[in-house]
């Protein structure tokens, strides 16, 4: 069962059929899809990577590198994206825990890796046009992705073939996505949204995506008119309100915006859908546990809900301390079950056993509760990570910064709302 093989069954019967459109209009088929990643895992093999292997990548954001994603799979091994922001020591120490047979990246970082080399010189020396995806066991790794806490070392999430092919097909089969869908892909392909929630739920509809280096509002407004779905982060959203240029008339092909990684505020949610007449489904997820619950793709998309549990994925609301599940309407913790939840995190026992509870709910650290409909509304986090942007930060990183500035005793990093990015960092010093 590699994912991969599960993928190729799915691809359209024209090979030539597209894949990615390039911002330049260029397009790469199915078939061009299927022939790069043969080469690209045939020239992994070469190099040594074995079934099993970590391959690691810190790269921007680029075909070449979400290919490299798929010729991992292909090889049996287990994809490690790096966002390219991450600095030397951070980038040292992920090698240094996960040990890649392979980092592909500035070869001056490679240090903890068997070996270095870069995207380029990896395409380039690939000559083999076939090969046979690694056979897979459902519960061996298909990527490591490090999520980190708000104390203490970056954990490495877990996520088996099995966890990545359970959750983008119902997540297909929820947000209804087929091969006549084009997605507007403007995400980091390093995080899970982008990743996952994107790139596997297109594969698996035989679908096409235009793939953005990044966002761009003048980008976006361009493509949306030959996009049939988007998916994104709250901060998109608000952008996009900002952007005169954002009309009604440009999403005449949309069927379908998607909202997560953050709280999207209801007043976004309702000033979007007075401008454009769509109303954005939001969802909840994590690292860990890829989708849990999303607003109906029929049915009513609440403001300020992430909507009900997905099929297959159970979410019961618990004390924190106890573990013992509250009643309906209570605030408490989110707990998680399901075929969607990671194997656990890489080479840390003691961690993994405290985010599980005995009977294999996956404590997610975030508080809400289950309203009266069933939906779920999150409330905030246990933890007290910030999300800006879509993006993590955790306070205690720039706390330690500002301490060491000259005549600072001591500072605590807080998230404050923000119209924009949901939450800007503050810090009282
Ligand atoms: P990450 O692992 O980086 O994707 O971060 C996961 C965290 O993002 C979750 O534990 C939540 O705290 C937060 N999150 C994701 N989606 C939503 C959402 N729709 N509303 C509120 N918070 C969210």
């Amino acid at each position: 069962m590699n994912l991969y093989s599960l993928f190729r069954s799915r691809f359209p019967a024209e090979p030539e059929a597209p894949f990615l459109i390039e911002p330049d209009g260029a397009t790469i088929s199915y078939a061009a899809l299927d022939s790069r990643t043969a080469r690209l895992a045939a020239r992994l093999r070469t190099l040594g990577v074995a079934p099993g292997d970590r391959i690691a990548i810190q790269a921007e954001k680029d075909v070449a590198g979400l290919f490299l994603y798929l010729a991992t799979l292909r090889a049996g091994a287990v994809h490690l994206p790096l966002n390219p922001a991450y600095t030397a020591p951070e980038v040292r120490y992920f090698l240094e825990d996960s040990e890649p047979a392979l980092f592909i990246g500035d070869p001056a970082r490679g240090v903890g890796a068997r070996r270095t080399e870069t995207l380029a010189a990896l395409a380039e020396g690939a000559a083999a046009t076939h090969f046979d995806d690694v056979a897979r066991a459902p519960d061996d790794l298909a990527a490591i992705l490090y999520t980190s806490g708000t104390t203490g070392r970056s954990k490495g999430a877990m996520l088996t073939h099995a966890n990545l092919a359970s959750n983008a097909e119902t997540l297909r089969e929820a947000w209804r996505f087929t091969a006549g869908d084009r997605l507007l892909h403007a995400l980091p392909i390093f995080h899970t949204h982008g990743l996952f929630v994107a790139t596997n739920t297109i594969l698996l509809a035989g679908g096409s995506m235009l793939f953005l280096p990044a966002f761009d509002v003048g980008e976006i407004v361009r493509l949306l008119p030959e996009a049939t779905a988007m998916m994104g982060v709250p901060t998109y959203y608000t952008r996009l309100l900002a952007s005169p240029d954002f009309t009604r008339d440009l999403v005449r092909h949309i069927r379908l915006f998607v909202s997560g990684s953050a709280p999207l505020s209801a007043e976004t949610h309702r000033e979007f859908e007075a401008r454009t007449g769509h109303a954005i489904l939001e969802r909840y997820g994590m690292t860990e546990t890829n989708m849990n619950t999303s607003n109906p793709y029929e049915g009513p998309r609440v403001p300020g809900s992430v909507g009900p549990p997905l099929p297959g994925v159970e979410i019961r609301i618990a004390d924190p301390a106890t573990g013992a599940e509250l009643a309906q309407g209570e605030v408490g913790g989110i707990e998680i079950r399901g075929p969607n939840v990671c194997a656990g995190y890489w080479r840390m026992a003691g961690k993994t056993a405290e985010a599980f509870r005995d009977d294999g709910y996956f404590i997610s650290g975030d508080l809400g509760l289950i309203d009266e409909a069933g939906y779920v509304r999150i409330v905030g986090r246990e933890k007290d990570l910030i999300i800006t942007g879509g993006l993590n930060v955790y306070p205690k990183e720039i706390e330690e910064k500002i301490d060491a500035l000259p005549g600072v005793v001591e500072s605590a990093v807080i998230g404050v709302p923000d119209a924009d990015l949901g939450e800007a960092v503050a810090a009282v010093v």
